[in-house]
């Protein structure tokens, strides 16, 4: 079996890239260990939610999928508030100052993937093996011999690993990474409020590390609390009264941007909090994007949006590349996808290591207040973090910045 493509993974970035990829006129396989679970708009929240911003809704729309995500739930958010310890100092952001219709939509995880997988069923040039797993890599005059635990081989020109944070792809290029333990772990849940939460996306930092409350579609929030670990094995194990009272403690005196009291919460799990960077994102006719190249800390909600830039980016380099006739997995052309969206993560992969940094220590306060005003009073920084935080700063791919596969596809011909 002989694809252009095979890509490892249909989470979010990987199912993303695969639609894209074969709407672009690439003949794709896709692997995944698991096919997604059908979504049901009755079934509770899960506890897995992402700020999916307008460039990655673009993105999506582009594979097929936003248009499925928008006849479930989901909700649009139009207003931001970031604060310090207490609401002394905060940065607040409004849609419409910047000509925006909103910042970003709270979608299920869940959701989105069997949106895209929806799409994958229904798509000519897109073979799926599922379920199955990648097991081994070889290669076969210089292509990729692509191995799975059902002992079926996958011939390809080019394979593109999207398995995830713990990436057999990567391992098996042999592809080195920067890695920090944090300590930490992302503890979420989903809470009623006192009064509903009409679409504002509230974060605030504390001693221990960022509580933010990010809007669901029947007025709850899905919150995510970074907590040094032992923290927050005792927040999973403590009954739901004694985690409403830390709660409530934790946002107590935001009464501008906050309020609330929390009235109610469901199930709480809990994930480790982890940076890391690959050092090359590119092999030989092999990449990485999504969480197998990068896992950034979730403070700015931006993992998945990372990825997702990443499966538009790469479309865009091999449109490109087969437009003037050059190797689609030639080491110039995946040099340029690898250089682009490898500087791109670092830039807020280290950014988000620093503001967390930044907040963590009790005895930055009066640098973070001074840090925190300047930024607030100024409307090219808040301008520039608007650009990045919803996918459409400069450098983005163009999928993100209102083309179309159709423009892409166009320009290419042209
Ligand atoms: C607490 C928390 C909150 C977060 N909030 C946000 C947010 O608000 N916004 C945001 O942008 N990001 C957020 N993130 C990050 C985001 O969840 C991840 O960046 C995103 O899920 C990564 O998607 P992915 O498709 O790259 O990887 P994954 O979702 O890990 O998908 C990998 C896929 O590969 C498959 N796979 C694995 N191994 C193999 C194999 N050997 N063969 C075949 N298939 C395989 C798996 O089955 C899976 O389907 C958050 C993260 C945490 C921990």
């Amino acid at each position: 079996m002989k694809f252009d493509v095979v890509v490892a993974g249909a989470g979010m970035v990987g199912g993303a890239a695969a639609s894209l990829l074969a709407r672009s006129g690439f003949s794709v396989a896709v692997v995944d260990g698991q096919e997604p679970a059908p979504f049901d708009n009755t079934q509770p929240v899960d506890l897995r939610v992402s700020a999916i911003s307008p460039g990655s809704a673009d993105i999506l729309g582009e594979a097929g999928a936003w248009r499925q995500v928008e006849r479930q739930r989901h909700c649009p958010y139009r207003r931001m508030a970031v604060e310090d310890r207490d609401e002394s100092v905060s940065i607040e952001f409004d849609a419409m100052e910047f000509g925006l219709e909103r910042l970003g939509t709270i979608v299920e995880n869940s959701l989105v993937q069997w949106s895209l997988w929806q799409s994958l069923l229904t798509m000519g040039g897109v073979e799926l093996f599922c379920p199955d797993r990648v097991t081994g890599l070889e290669y076969s005059e210089g292509d990729p011999v692509v191995k799975l635990e059902s002992g079926a081989t996958l011939h390809c020109r080019l394979l593109v690993g999207a398995d995830g944070a713990n990436s057999k792809i990567r391992k098996l290029l042999g592809i080195r990474q920067d890695h920090w333990e944090y300590g930490q772990q992302g503890l979420v849940s989903v809470v009623q409020t006192s009064t509903p939460n009409s679409g504002l996306a509230w974060q605030r930092f504390l001693e221990g590390g960022p509580l933010a409350f990010l809007p669901l579609d029947d007025g709850s929030s899905s919150i995510v609390w970074s907590l040094p670990e032992a923290s927050a094995a005792r927040m999973l194990a403590m009954d739901d009264d004694a985690f409403l009272a830390e709660l409530d403690q934790a946002i107590a005196g935001s009464e501008n941007h906050w309020p609330n009291r929390v009235t109610g919460c469901g199930p709480r799990a809990a994930f480790p909090l982890t940076m890391r960077l690959s050092e090359s994102y590119v092999a030989s006719r092999s990449v990485l994007i999504g969480d197998a190249a990068h896992v950034v800390h979730p403070l700015a909600g931006q993992g998945v949006n990372l990825g997702l830039l990443d499966a538009a980016g790469l479309v865009e380099v091999l449109v490109d590349a087969r437009n003037r006739q050059v190797d689609i997995a030639g080491d110039k052309t995946l040099e340029n996808y690898g250089r682009w969206r490898r500087s791109e993560a670092e830039v807020m992969a280290r950014g988000m290591h620093s503001i967390r940094g930044l907040f963590i220590p009790e005895e930055l306060g009066p640098l973070r207040r001074i840090g925190i005003g300047l930024i607030s009073g100024s409307w090219t920084a808040r301008d520039a973090f608007i650009k990045r935080a919803t996918g459409r700063n400069r450098n983005a791919p163009a999928l993100a910045r209102g083309q179309t596969l159709t423009d892409l596809l166009r320009a290419a011909s042209a």
